[in-house]
């Protein structure tokens, strides 16, 4: 790696995407069987018949998760279900994780069970086996990092870069209801600091506590594609927000967008909670991020294949690159499309 710089770069001013660019870029690939390096949802290796997909993600205790409102089932279920979802975002097949573990001596032996109760009760909801891991004491709390691989015929696999003009835009489920249940669940603790005596009021919020607490990979919708003949031309999973998600399509496909304000898809909870909070639903759906559902492109002809199915929602079309990345809103209006969503290193 050639280290040129003279003075010490704020990582801040990269921000995660760029730094992740920036090492990337000395990361010269020597295997012909290494298809897919950095850059989407999984790593694409070539094992001749089947291509198998990589991805893995890391939770730090105080940055990705807060113990004083999260079970530890929930957390081991979240973490197993969010690097699944990585997988099916290439339209594969996960079948394996391995699992390590930082800990610090504040658990003890039943908090650890509750924690892989979570982890197993998704691998049996998602038929994954879980074959290794490594684990280490920590003096920063509790940090999972789990990797999962999976399969996927190589006609099968969708990359983030397949999108071409004049293509549909879709999204799987509803938006933002994730972020809105953070909302309520931070709310909630700050009460509870102040009055350790008040019950924490979460009635009528099951919907998105659980889209927060408990979110699941959308294995089925990978199934309905096969089962609809669809492959999508581009792919990913909403982790970070609408927008940012929608930039990393569009970027690496080489297009522009025209997204639709009133066909992004909202529930009503989440809808009503951001109205609660003085919050902007829209902008809960593009920035909020967790959400875990599937974004995804069609071409205009596999338009007729969906537009009677409740679960998908086509939010607009893309463009000749020229156009650029725009959101029209619902007063007709046009803005730029611009991403504001969880920047770790920025914030
Ligand atoms: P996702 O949101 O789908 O989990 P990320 O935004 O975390 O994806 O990562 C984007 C891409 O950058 C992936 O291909 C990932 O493997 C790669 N990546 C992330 N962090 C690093 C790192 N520290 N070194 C090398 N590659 C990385
Ligand atoms: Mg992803």
């Amino acid at each position: 790696m050639d280290f040129d710089n003279t003075s010490p770069t704020d990582l801040a001013s990269l921000g995660e995407f760029g730094l992740i660019k920036h090492l990337a870029q000395h990361f010269d690939i020597k295997h012909s069987s290494t298809v897919k390096g950095v850059g989407d949802d999984a790593a694409v290796i070539d094992n001749g018949n089947l291509q198998t997909l990589v991805s893995t993600d890391l939770l730090l205790e105080g940055v990705h998760f807060d113990l004083s409102y999260v079970p530890l089932k929930h957390l081991g279920y979240k973490a197993v279900v969010v690097n699944l979802s990585d997988i099916y975002a290439m339209n594969g097949t996960p079948r394996q994780i391995v699992v390590s573990l930082g800990l610090s001596n504040r658990f003890s032996l039943e908090a650890i069970e509750e924690l892989y109760q979570g982890m197993l009760l998704a691998c049996n909801k998602y038929n994954v086996d879980l074959v290794g891991g490594d684990t280490s004491s920590s003096r920063s709390g509790l940090i999972i990092n789990i990797t999962v691989i999976g399969a996927a015929e190589k006609e099968e696999l969708v990359y983030r870069s397949g999108a071409k003009e004049g293509d549909l835009l879709c999204v799987s489920g509803d938006l933002g209801g994730a972020y809105m249940g953070l909302q309520v669940l931070e709310r909630e603790k700050a009460v509870f600091k102040e009055n350790p005596k008040l019950q924490p009021d979460l009635e009528g919020k099951d919907y998105i506590l659980e889209r927060q607490l408990k979110p699941e990979a959308r294995k089925d919708v990978i199934e309905q594609f096969k089962a609809l003949g669809i492959r999508p031309t581009a792919m990913i999973d909403v982790s970070d927000g609408l927008a940012s998600e929608i930039l990393h399509i569009c970027e690496q496909s080489g297009v522009g967008v025209d997204l639709y304000e009133e066909k992004i898809p909202l529930d009503s909870l989440t809808y009503d909670t951001a109205r609660e909070f003085n919050l902007d639903p829209t902008v809960c759906a593009l920035s909020g991020g967790e959400d875990y559902e599937l974004l995804f492109t069609i071409p205009l002809e596999d338009y007729n294949k969906i537009k009677n199915l409740p679960d998908f929602s086509v939010i607009g079309h893309l463009t000749p690159s020229s156009k650029g990345y725009q959101l029209i809103a619902k007063a007709g209006t046009v803005h730029p499309l611009k991403a504001q969503g969880w920047n770790h290193l920025g914030s």
